[in-house]
C-alpha cells in the first residue's frame, strides 16, 4: 500500500467518524457501501489462499532437498514464530484491545467453536480432509481447503516434466492476479471504510475508536517485547552471540523496512550481512528468502493480537481451546506470505474468514495497517539473521572468527560488505 493510499484510508477514517458523529442517521444508512467493500475483500480470500499454497507446497520439494538443513530451519522457525504467537495472545488477553464496544451483536454461530460446544478435536480433524473439495470451497472451510491445497501442491511437485511445472505456474498466475486483485480493492479502501466508520460512529458513538488506538498500543508493546526481551535472551542463552550488535549492524536495513513495510526490498542484503557475520552461504541463501515467507516474526506478533482484536470487537469472548485453535490456524494461514507491504493484513483476513470471525474489526484495521506494517515488517527484518545464525551454529557451521572480525571492523568504523552503515 502506499502512503498515499494509506493517508487516504486514514482520511477516510476520521472523516467517516465525524460524519457520522454529525449525522448519525446518515453514517448508519451508508453502511451498505461498507458491506460491498467487505465483500470486495472477502471474495479474493479463497482463490488468493488456494493458489499461494499450492504453489508454496509445490516448493516443499526444494526443502527436501535441502535435507537436515531444511528440517533444522523448519523447526526453528516454528517454535520461534509461535512463540511469538503466543507473546501476542496474552497480551492481547492481558489488555483486550477490542473489548469495550462491540460492533456488531455476536453472531456467535458465526463462529462455530463459539456454539457454546466443546472444541472436539477428534471430529475437527477428521474434518479436516474434505470429503467433497468443491462443497468445501463453497462453504468456506478454510483448515480443508488448507489440507486440500497443501496436498495438491506437493503432488503437483512430484509431477515431472511440463505437466508438473504447468500446473504450477498457473497456480502462480492466479496467485499473483488475485494480488492485483487485493491491490485494486484496496484502492476502494477509503471509501469503505468511511462507510463503515460513519456506520461505526453514527451507531455507537466516539468510543468504538478507542479501540483502534490500544491495538496499537499493545501491538508496538508486544513488538517491543520481542526485539528487547525475547530475541536478546535467545541470542544470549541459545545462540552465544550478542543481539544488540548485530542490530546494530543492520539498523539501517531496520530503518528502511520499517519505512518501506516491504521486507523484501532488503532480502539480498539481510544475505550478505549474514554472510559477513559468519553464516554460509548456503545457509543464508536458503534460509533467509524461506524465512521471508515463513518466518514473520513481526507479523506474527501483529497476527495474534490483531486477530484477538476482531474476535474482542465482534463481541466473542474465546475459550483457551478457541484461542489454540486460532493459533494454529495462523501457523498454517501465515505460510506463504510474502514480504511486501500490507501481506500480514491479508492473512489476517484470510484467517478471521477460516474462523468466522466478523469481518468489520479486520476493516477498521486496515485504516491503521500502515502504522502496523511498518513495526511489523522492520522486527520481520530483525529475525532474519538471527534465524541464519541459529541455523548455522545448530549446524555447526557458524564462523565465529568472521563474526569477531566484523565486529573488529565495525569497532574501526570501515564500511561492511553489505553496504550497511557502521557508525
Ligand atoms: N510488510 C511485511 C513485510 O514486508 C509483511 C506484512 O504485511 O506483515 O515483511
Amino acid at each position: 500500500m502506499s502512503k498515499k493510499l494509506a493517508l487516504y484510508i486514514f482520511a477516510g477514517l476520521i472523516l467517516g467518524a465525524i460524519v457520522g458523529l454529525i449525522f448519525p442517521s446518515f453514517g448508519v444508512a451508508i453502511q451498505p457501501i461498507g458491506k460491498i467493500f467487505l465483500n470486495l475483500i472477502e471474495m479474493v480470500v479463497i482463490p488468493l489462499v488456494f493458489s499461494t499454497l499450492v504453489v508454496g507446497a509445490s516448493g516443499i520439494a526444494d526443502l527436501k532437498r535441502m535435507g537436515r538443513i531444511g528440517l533444522k530451519t523448519i523447526i526453528w522457525f516454528e517454535v520461534i514464530t509461535t512463540i511469538i504467537l503466543v507473546i501476542g495472545l496474552l497480551l492481547a488477553n492481558l489488555f483486550h484491545p477490542g473489548t469495550g464496544v462491540q460492533l456488531q451483536h455476536a453472531h456467535v454461530g458465526d463462529y462455530s467453536a463459539a456454539k457454546g460446544q466443546k472444541i472436539d478435536i477428534v471430529s475437527m480433524l477428521v474434518n479436516i480432509p474434505p470429503s467433497n473439495v468443491f462443497q468445501a470451497l463453497s462453504s468456506d472451510s478454510m483448515l480443508s481447503i488448507v489440507f486440500f491445497a497443501t496436498m495438491l501442491g506437493l503432488a503437483v511437485a512430484t509431477v515431472a516434466g511440463d505437466a508438473g511445472k504447468s500446473v504450477i505456474r498457473f497456480f502462480e498466475g492466479i496467485s499473483q492476479a488475485t494480488f492485483t486483485l487485493i491491490r485494486w480493492v484496496m484502492h476502494t479502501a477509503p471509501i469503505g471504510v468511511f462507510a463503515l466508520s460513519a456506520y461505526a460512529a453514527g451507531k455507537y458513538g466516539v468510543q468504538v475508536f478507542l479501540p483502534l488506538a490500544k491495538v496499537i498500543g499493545v501491538t508496538y508493546l508486544g513488538l517491543a517485547i520481542v526485539i528487547f526481551v525475547l530475541f536478546p535472551l535467545v541470542c544470549r542463552f541459545i545462540l552465544h552471540v550478542p543481539f544488540f550488535k548485530v542490530f546494530w549492524g543492520i539498523m539501517d536495513l531496520f530503518l528502511i523496512a520499517f519505512s518501506t513495510t516491504s521486507s523484501e526490498a532488503v532480502m539480498p542484503q539481510l544475505i550478505s550481512f549474514a554472510e559477513e557475520i559468519g553464516v554460509p552461504k548456503a545457509i543464508s541463501s536458503f534460509v533467509i528468502p524461506l524465512g521471508l515467507s515463513w518466518n514473520d516474526d513481526g507479523t506474527s506478533l501483529y497476527l495474534s493480537v490483531a486477530a484477538m482484536f476482531v474476535a474482542q470487537m465482534g463481541g466473542l469472548h474465546l475459550s483457551i481451546g478457541q484461542e489454540v485453535t486460532m493459533i494454529l490456524m495462523l501457523i498454517l494461514t501465515s505460510k506463504g506470505m510474502a514480504g511486501v507491504p500490507m501481506a500480514g493484513f491479508v492473512v489476517l483476513l484470510t484467517t478471521a474468514t477460516a474462523v468466522g470471525l466478523p469481518l468489520q474489526g479486520v476493516a477498521l484495521l486496515a485504516a491503521i495497517d500502515r502504522v502496523l506494517d511498518m513495526a511489523r515488517t522492520a522486527v520481520n527484518v530483525i529475525g532474519h539473521p538471527v534465524a541464519a545464525i541459529a541455523v548455522a551454529k545448530w549446524e555447526k557451521e557458524f564462523d565465529e572468527r568472521k563474526l569477531r572480525a566484523y565486529f573488529e571492523r565495525r569497532r574501526g568504523a570501515e564500511p561492511s560488505a553489505s553496504g550497511t552503515s557502521v557508525s
